[in-house]
């Protein structure tokens, strides 16, 4: 499969399918795999954090999470086919291995948030074996006793919700320790499964917006979303 890099991001050229087929081959697999889907705002975040720009070169499978990563890629040698969130994926995750042996931990959101999640996804999901929760605020003892919950639980698949860069650095540094074949970073969709926060209207993501509606409905994001446009700058300039 295809690599292709941008702004020093190695993204693989995976359409949505073909990912999520990827990622149940990665459960079936010996050793273990590290997903991540990073958007603009974290490339150019990698760009001055070089612990996150390591691991993201790092990582066994690395989409597209936005529409400006994949506009990017019309100037790189190989063009991205489309979007591939961390959301999408994971759900697209849940139908392929409701029906099998494969089990999921959910990790991250504010208390009770990943609860409400995993009740949810049950629902949506018939078949689907949500083997542990935990929300993502902890002290050092408590991410211990965390560490070996995952464990003990014995998940294939670990969805880690702890905002980025953190939840990269997390899984990068504890995978080994967890025993999970493969660990997935995605960033605040507990929120968006348990139906606390919404996503944005077909029609926003059809056009390519899904971040307008984002700054319209979560004005707090502006400071992070600059990055956007400072990301399509960076683009033009180093790029085309
Ligand atoms: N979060 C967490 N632990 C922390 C910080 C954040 O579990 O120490 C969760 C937070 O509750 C939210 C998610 O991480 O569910 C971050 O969401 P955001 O939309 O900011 O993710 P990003 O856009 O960074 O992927």
């Amino acid at each position: 499969m295809k690599k292709t890099v941008i702004l020093g991001v190695p993204f693989d050229t995976y359409t949505m399918k073909e990912a999520a087929d990827r990622v149940v081959e990665m459960l079936e697999e010996n050793g273990q795999h590290i997903i991540c889907t990073p958007n603009p705002e974290i490339v150019m975040e990698a760009r001055k954090d070089r612990e996150l720009m390591g691991i993201l070169k790092a990582a066994d499978m690395v989409t597209p999470d936005g529409v400006g990563v994949v506009w990017a890629s019309k100037y790189s040698p190989v063009t991205l086919k489309e979007r591939v969130s961390g959301y999408d994926l994971v759900l697209s995750i849940f139908e392929r291995i409701r029906a099998t042996e494969h089990t999921v931990y959910f990790f991250g959101g504010a208390p009770g948030v990943a609860d409400q999640a995993a009740e949810r996804m049950k629902a949506k999901y018939p078949g689907l074996k949500i083997v542990g929760v935990h929300n993502g605020y902890f002290n050092e003892k408590e991410e211990r006793n965390i560490i070996s919950d995952i464990k003990r639980a014995h998940p294939s698949l670990l969805l880690v919700g702890l905002g980025s860069p953190k939840q990269e650095k997390w899984i990068y540094n504890n995978l080994r320790l967890t025993g999970a074949k493969a660990a997935i970073g995605i960033g605040g969709s507990f929120d968006v499964m348990s139906g606390n926060l919404k996503r944005a209207p077909k029609i926003f993501c059809r056009l390519g917006l899904e971040w307008f509606y984002r700054l319209i409905t979560q004005p707090t994001r502006i400071k992070r979303m600059m990055k956007l446009p400072k990301f399509v700058l960076t683009v033009l300039k180093e790029m085309k």
